[in-house]
């Protein structure tokens, strides 16, 4: 109850994730705000509905007061089209010095200049590079920062269930990314949720709002490597495989037998876990 609906990391001076607190959204999901000379990028908007664009704003009017420059353009994006990553796009809507892209194929080809290579984003001294990834959604796309080597790999790899809707898609995105990642430089895989425990093999229930323990949100270029292999071993045949940091999920979060073990996970936590409010539905 006292937690903040959004906790903030401010990676380095032009970098800042953010995460939503369970107790606002079970999702809680991760969003990222990057900053280069010119313009700021919000990747994601969350998946609750409590404030987010005050919030960003003061990061946007801190990072010119730091920096003495003036207030950024704010591009606001997103990872892809699944709602517990744009439920606060109205926020940004139509307000001056901000645009929202819509999570679409054809918005996200024109916005960042994707063809059936990477398009690249220039946010001003700071060159973003986009690559589409179909598989868990047919908009989503990945951001490599040449900044930091970071590869923004949104629901596609996160230390979590890897919910796959269309597998031979996603088989061939997975190896474009791989082949990507070899020949770039690349520090972190940072996706959009956690739902591993720090223990291996081992993941939370979906539904939960309280994670002890958890698996860092970072992945490394060797968890792409094993996910690919596993994928090619696999030889298009959809199967749930865990592997020590993620597993692999032929579904999707909306089957009737995941969405009650959600609401069950949620009311037995919201029940237990301090003062929490019950499940509202
Ligand atoms: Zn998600
Ligand atoms: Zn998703």
């Amino acid at each position: 109850m006292e937690s903040p609906d959004f906790f903030i990391h401010e990676y380095n001076a032009n970098l800042f994730i953010l995460r939503e607190s369970g107790c606002s959204h079970y999702e809680k999901p991760f969003l990222f705000l990057v900053f280069g000379q010119d313009r700021a990028l919000l990747l994601d908007t969350g998946a609750g509905k409590s404030d987010l664009a005050p919030l960003i704003d003061r990061l946007i009017t801190q990072w010119s007061d730091r920096h003495q420059k003036p207030k950024p353009k704010l591009i606001v994006a997103h990872t892809h089209n699944h709602g517990d990553h744009k439920s606060r796009d109205k926020q940004f809507a139509g307000r001056p010095g901000i645009e929202v892209v819509p999570a679409t194929v054809p918005a996200n080809e024109k916005v960042f200049g994707i063809t059936a290579d990477a398009g690249q984003f220039d946010l001003g001294q700071r060159t973003l590079d986009v690559l589409a990834m179909p598989g868990h959604d047919d908009a989503a796309i990945i951001f490599y920062d040449r900044r930091t080597g970071i590869l923004f790999t949104g629901d596609n790899i996160y230390p979590g269930r890897l919910y796959i809707r269309d597998w031979a898609t996603y088989a061939r995105s997975t190896q474009r990314l791989v082949d990507f990642a070899q020949s770039h430089l690349v520090s972190h895989l940072l996706g959009n949720h956690i739902e591993q425990s720090a223990t291996p093999f081992l993941e939370f229930p979906i539904g939960s709002i309280y994670q002890p323990n958890e698996h860092t949100l970072e992945l490394s270029r060797a968890h792409l490597i094993e996910l690919n292999q596993e994928l090619i071993r696999l030889k298009g045949k959809p199967a749930r495989l865990a592997l020590r940091d993620l597993t692999i999920y032929p579904s999707t979060p909306g089957t009737p037998e995941l969405r009650q073990t959600q609401i069950d996970t949620q009311k037995k936590q919201r029940a237990t876990q301090y003062a929490q409010p019950p499940l509202e539905r």
